[in-house]
């Protein structure tokens, strides 16, 4: 089974796949940030590094899509939905079809422009140092993405906690980086990975926690049909890695 052969792989990452029975998706609610934290752990910067470095994929040099680059290629992708609609059996040349490949071309790129942003734009002039150390917690950010393995949508909610070491990032830009990941072709587990890496590498935090739960169209739709299902994937790094009482603390939270 290859779920629990990846979660052999990496023991920091968690992977459920279950019905919604409320147990992983209670009813949620916007942002909580927690304060008058016992004893909580407090966490070594060094370590975070250390811990994530094998995980880095760095958004610095990540490749881009621009304007131009959607402007150029709709022709292209809108004449290959025709051949799309062809290959189905259908006639592109019906009046319901006529703009058809044009619409989808450009809902296709509209549903992938995270390509066209990078992660650094948005924390540019959103990180503050801030001698905050409890944990901070956003939930329920709403995800659409789109399964690379079938081009069909998935979505679903993801829940972020870190714990800050002297930096801070703007709240709304948590749900920027979502977005800028989301919004490519993608597997859940490397969003969920690279939300995390990336919310690492801009501001050393001493540990992050991310859990996406979420509705693949391809498993709803074809395959096992189940209607319920739900994929829900984590990845833990530094103290909420090291840690139980801060991961625990962090699951309770985002499920309260
Ligand atoms: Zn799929």
């Amino acid at each position: 089974m290859e779920r629990s052969k990846q979660k052999q792989l990496n023991q920091s990452e968690m992977q459920v796949t279950g019905t919604n029975d409320g147990s992983v998706n209670g009813h949620f609610e916007g942002m909580v940030k927690i304060t008058n934290r016992p004893g909580g752990p407090q966490g070594v910067p060094g370590d975070t590094n250390s811990q994530t470095s094998s995980v880095m994929e760095s958004w610095k040099e990540e490749r881009t899509r621009s304007m131009e680059d959607n402007e150029i290629s709709l022709p292209r992708l809108a004449a290959a939905y025709t051949t799309i609609l062809r290959g189905l059996g259908e006639d592109p040349q019906r009046q319901g079809l006529l703009k058809t490949p044009w619409r989808a071309a450009t809902a296709m790129q509209f549903f992938t422009k995270g390509y066209q942003e990078k992660i650094i734009d948005v924390l540019n002039d959103a990180i503050f140092d801030e001698d905050h150390d409890e944990m901070v917690i956003v939930k329920d950010i709403d995800m659409f993405s789109m399964c690379e393995h079938h081009l069909v949508p998935i979505f679903g909610r993801v829940h972020i906690g870190y714990l800050p070491n002297k930096r801070v990032l703007g709240l709304s830009k948590l749900a920027r980086i979502v977005e800028i990941y989301s919004r490519r072709l993608q597997v859940q587990e490397r969003l969920t990975k690279q939300i995390a890496v990336a919310i690492t590498e801009a501001l050393q935090p001493a540990g992050v926690g991310v859990v996406v739960e979420a509705t693949h169209m391809c498993m709803v739709m074809r395959g096992v049909q189940k209607m319920n299902s739900k994929t829900v994937t984590s990845t833990m790094l530094g103290v909420f890695r090291e840690d139980p009482k801060t991961r625990d603390e962090f699951l309770t939270l985002i499920r309260s």
